[in-house]
């Protein structure tokens, strides 16, 4: 009798949610784009209708399908084996933008704002706007002149072309002077030294000032902005083992050293306190025996834990995908020599930051995030799908498109591009960091080949592939 209870239960149950819409989420929500999605799965072999019009049915039973939405209410009624759903979906009206774009507004007569930074992590991007590209953090209490404002940015005085702009939000206590009463910071001392990870470039300052770290050909170009160099840094000074072509160029109120850059395996810098620290990774020492020794490699799967990433049309969370493509991979690495560390081991939740601060504690060389891709409302997931691969900082953009172009050909996956992504994983310079988006959960075929063994055994294949040529070319031009 229990038994003919459970499996009339589970016969229920299976009626019950014959049609099973997976996104969006709610029956009734506003969408503020021109076109919306909906994704799920039917029962096996069960016809579905929107809107009375037949909709296609993938292998696995599963359905994607996208419609435009009209200003105002969109109704969608869902038919499939005689249950009924419907979908109200409020598109809101599109709201005309106001020409009023802000304008750059130069402080007269020469004066300039001095200011301090007030958050412990202060961004100075290149650009007036939140999404402007990072070009370096500045403690708190940083002292900071600029010359003019934009937008609720201010541009900075650096004294050369570059333009530095930093949010007012982020600064306190404007006060006004004049560009003859910029106070510069002293170098109290430097020096330059190794340790069996890394090289260092420091210097003791009387306050922190503006840095700038960023490729100029051949070099890794660092440039500390209003400093007074009582010492006349010399470059024959700096040359030794750890950094024997360095540079040094010490006119003005900047000092500016240039690094060679090929050896870079990921560099760092930043302050302790008043004490400005530049750091670069060692390369790994090469092994005969097994391609990837001595090369510590961090693997991170995207998500975990009550962060579920993407939901597939069956319900299946990219976190899952993620973890086990990411433990293929981790074996294929540890198995040419690799010193794996892995994010995660476990359906957990883990920081982003943590991701990283884990991943420069295991001095790693390379920085490698899985993920599986979904697209938001406004697009079309039967056009945009394939493998696409992100990095931030130039310094592993070679790695990204070596990945994202083994990808493409050994998966026979759509391109979906390489290109810079703001991600807090991919945007730390060290170690070598890029996020792969393997494949798209919200295209059938390909979430069905996400969920594949042999597939994501490939994939992993693949990446650790395009590690390997990565770190032997390196290798051999160092
Ligand atoms: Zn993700």
């Amino acid at each position: 009798m229990r038994r003919f209870l459970l499996v009339f239960l589970i016969f229920l149950f299976n009626t019950a949610f014959a049609l099973d819409i997976v996104y969006p989420t709610k029956t009734n929500c506003t969408v503020n784009a021109k076109s919306i999605f909906f994704m799920g799965n039917v029962k096996f072999e069960k016809d579905l209708t929107i809107n009375n019009k037949p909709v296609k049915i993938w292998y696995g039973n599963i359905f994607v399908e996208t419609f435009n939405l009209k200003e105002g209410e969109n109704t969608f009624v869902f038919n499939s084996d005689g249950e009924t759903k419907t979908y109200k979906i409020i598109r809101p009206a599109v709201k005309k933008s106001s020409s009023k774009t802000s304008e750059y507004q130069e402080f007269p007569n020469n004066a300039i704002v001095y200011t301090k930074t007030k958050d412990i992590r202060t961004a100075v991007r290149e650009k007036p706007g939140k999404d402007a590209r990072r070009v370096c953090d500045l403690p708190k209490e940083t002292s900071i002149f600029a010359v003019g404002k934009k937008a609720g940015f201010l541009k900075l005085y650096t004294s050369n072309k570059k333009e530095l702009w930093v949010s007012e939000n982020a600064v306190d206590r404007k006060m006004f002077s004049f560009l003859s009463q910029l106070t510069k910071s002293e170098i109290y001392s430097h020096r330059i030294y190794s340790d069996s990870y890394y090289d260092y470039i420091e210097f003791y300052l009387s306050m922190p000032v503006l840095y700038t770290v960023e490729p100029e050909g051949k070099h890794l170009k660092l440039t500390l902005y209003g400093v007074e160099n009582r010492y006349k840094i010399d470059a024959k000074f700096y040359r030794q083992d750890c950094f024997p072509h360095l540079k040094v160029n010490n006119e003005g109120n900047n000092i500016e050293f240039y690094i060679e850059n090929d050896k870079n395996w990921g560099y760092w810098a930043g302050y302790q306190n008043n004490r400005f620290i530049f750091k670069r990774r060692k390369a790994p020492e090469p092994d005969k025996q097994l391609p990837l020794a001595n090369v510590n490699i961090a693997i991170d799967p995207g998500h975990g834990g009550s962060q579920l990433g993407s939901v597939g049309p069956t319900r299946i969370n990219e976190k899952d995908i993620n973890l086990s493509i990411a433990f293929k991979l981790s074996d294929i690495l540890r198995e040419r020599g690799a010193n794996v560390y892995m994010t995660r081991l476990s359906d957990s939740d883990v920081g982003l930051y943590e991701r990283v601060d884990k991943a420069n504690e295991n001095k790693s060389h390379i920085f490698v995030s899985i993920h599986a891709n979904a697209l938001p409302d406004g697009l079309n997931p039967m056009e945009r799908h394939g493998t696409s691969v992100y990095y931030y900082n130039e310094n592993a953009k070679e790695l990204a498109e070596l990945i994202g172009k083994n990808l493409v050909s050994d998966m026979g996956l759509k391109n979906d591009g390489v290109r810079i992504g703001n991600f807090a994983v991919v945007r730390t310079t060290m170690p070598v960091s890029v996020l792969v988006e393997t494949a798209y959960m919200t295209y059938p075929p390909e979430y069905v080949l996400l969920q594949n063994n042999a597939f994501q055994k490939q994939l992993a294949r693949s990446i650790a592939d395009s590690i390997q040529s990565y770190v032997q070319s390196k290798i051999k031009a160092d």
